[in-house]
């Protein structure tokens, strides 16, 4: 198994399936390049969650990917980019 050969295989069937339903067109841009190496990459390597509000990003560092910011026992976020733990949304 190799998980590369996997991810072309996989965005491959999905792309062949779009264009079948017609939601694609069979011509292809620099844009259906983009989306497709792009699909080929998140299958390699997922990306993380929806990011947070601004408000509630990490004062520190501005991190704001929801995977990164670890809620704690005493109602504070830690930070898992920077360390730093914060009261979010203030
Ligand atoms: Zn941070």
């Amino acid at each position: 198994m190799n998980p590369v050969a996997d991810a072309i295989r996989k965005v491959t069937a999905a792309m062949q399936k779009e264009l079948e339903s017609g939601d694609r067109s069979a011509g292809i841009d620099t844009n259906d390049l983009v989306d497709v190496l792009l699909a080929i990459a998140d299958e390699l390597d997922p990306p993380f969650g929806e990011p947070v509000a601004e408000e509630d990003a990490c004062p520190k560092c501005g991190e704001r990917q929801s995977d990164n910011l670890v809620w704690q026992d005493d109602e504070t976020v830690r930070c898992a980019n920077c360390g730093h733990r914060y009261q979010p949304g203030r």
